[in-house]
């Protein structure tokens, strides 16, 4: 029952390493980047680095802890995401944990999992569940990690409001032998109560060699056999960006990719009628998560472009796509907000179009 064996993240993994020799690790973290590029991955290892008693350099990969942590069943190792809700609508903490226990071990059954689907949430009754293990002590390591995945999907009512404020104060001011890690693929989403009260890290797409040994992973193999991507390794190298996961997104992350394509092509063409046709295709407010990732996946294509314009000492190339890169920030940051997708993906075309002109 193994977790995948982390590959690259070297240089985030040494600054991490680095803080906690000075004593200077903060007590709660956000790890933001590319969904799919293991950030959750990392954010275990950071458990494993912290609950590790065996020789330098740590982790060890040896010691009872490491084992334990990379079995994916340390006791002071909490690892929350999103899920489904639990029939009962006011379940106990007892209950929540049990869920977890089950999920968790889903997950390590081979360590490689899809995304959550977008109705999963984090729901209040995980965080209640979070800080209420977070207030006792650790089980059997000097300190506790309680990873939180995708922790822009937490829902907040306002009967909820109690909870949530255990929460930020939770991530305010952690109990001392405490780490809090939170994970999100889209940092805009998250309320920002709480991204001003944790440390971003950004986690930044994987070397092509990374990906490659990702990739390679038999326990990754295996579960690209089952979703509809290219069979060979090269052909997902290319489509994965940097962020592997994002592959085991089934149909979602290669359609937001097409989706993407075809925003592109209908900004470059300067026609109207496409453009009209590919804003319609967004879907109303419903559709959001997916509008989304179709603007994740511009933003890759963008990068894609910039980095090949550079390449071959096109300058102008690579202003024209950082400047369109910025204006597919400017939308997603619209996107966190009220507006409609069709409304926002129309102003963006007219700004691409003449961006790309
Ligand atoms: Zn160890």
């Amino acid at each position: 029952m193994p977790l995948l064996t982390l590959h690259g993240h070297e240089q985030i993994r040494r600054r991490l390493d680095d803080a906690i020799s000075r004593g200077a690790l903060p007590g709660s973290l956000l790890l933001q980047g590319p969904m799919g590029v293991g950030k959750q991955r990392l954010a275990l290892w950071l458990g494993q680095r912290l609950v590790c008693d065996g020789a330098e350099p740590r982790p060890c990969g040896s010691c009872q802890h490491c084992r334990y942590a990379l079995a994916g069943a340390h006791p002071d190792i909490h690892w929350y995401f999103p899920r489904p809700r639990l029939k009962d609508t006011d379940p106990s903490t007892e209950d929540v944990e049990d869920d977890f226990r089950e999920a968790v071990g889903e997950r390590t059954k081979t360590g490689v999992y899809p995304p959550p689907p977008p109705e999963d949430a984090i729901l209040i009754a995980t965080i209640r569940a979070m800080a209420h293990s977070a207030s006792l002590l650790p089980a059997l390591a000097a300190r506790s990690v309680y990873v939180l995945g995708d922790a822009d999907k937490l829902v907040v009512r306002e009967d909820a409001e109690f909870a949530a404020g255990a929460f930020l104060k939770l991530l305010e001011e952690p109990p001392p032998r405490a780490t809090i890690v939170l994970t999100s693929s889209e940092p805009g989403a998250l309320i920002p109560t709480i991204r001003s009260r944790v440390v971003a890290l950004r986690v930044p797409p994987l070397s092509p060699a990374a990906v490659d040994a990702v990739l390679a992973e038999p326990a990754m193999r295996e579960a690209l056999s089952a979703v509809d991507v290219p069979p060979r390794a090269e052909e997902q190298r290319r489509l994965a960006h940097g962020a592997p996961g994002a592959l085991l997104a089934q149909g979602e992350w290669l359609g937001a990719l097409a989706r993407a394509r075809s925003l592109l092509d209908a900004a470059t063409a300067s026609d109207r009628r496409e453009q009209m046709r590919a804003s319609l295709g967004q879907g109303g407010a419903k559709a959001r998560g997916a509008f989304t990732t179709a603007l994740d996946a511009l933003t890759m294509l963008l990068h894609e472009r910039s980095r090949a314009a550079v390449e071959r000492g096109n300058h102008r190339g690579a202003r024209i796509a950082a400047r369109a890169l910025d204006l597919v920030e400017d939308a997603k940051e619209l996107a966190t907000g009220n507006v409609n997708p069709q409304l926002i993906t129309s102003e963006l075309l007219r700004r691409l179009e003449a961006a790309l002109r």
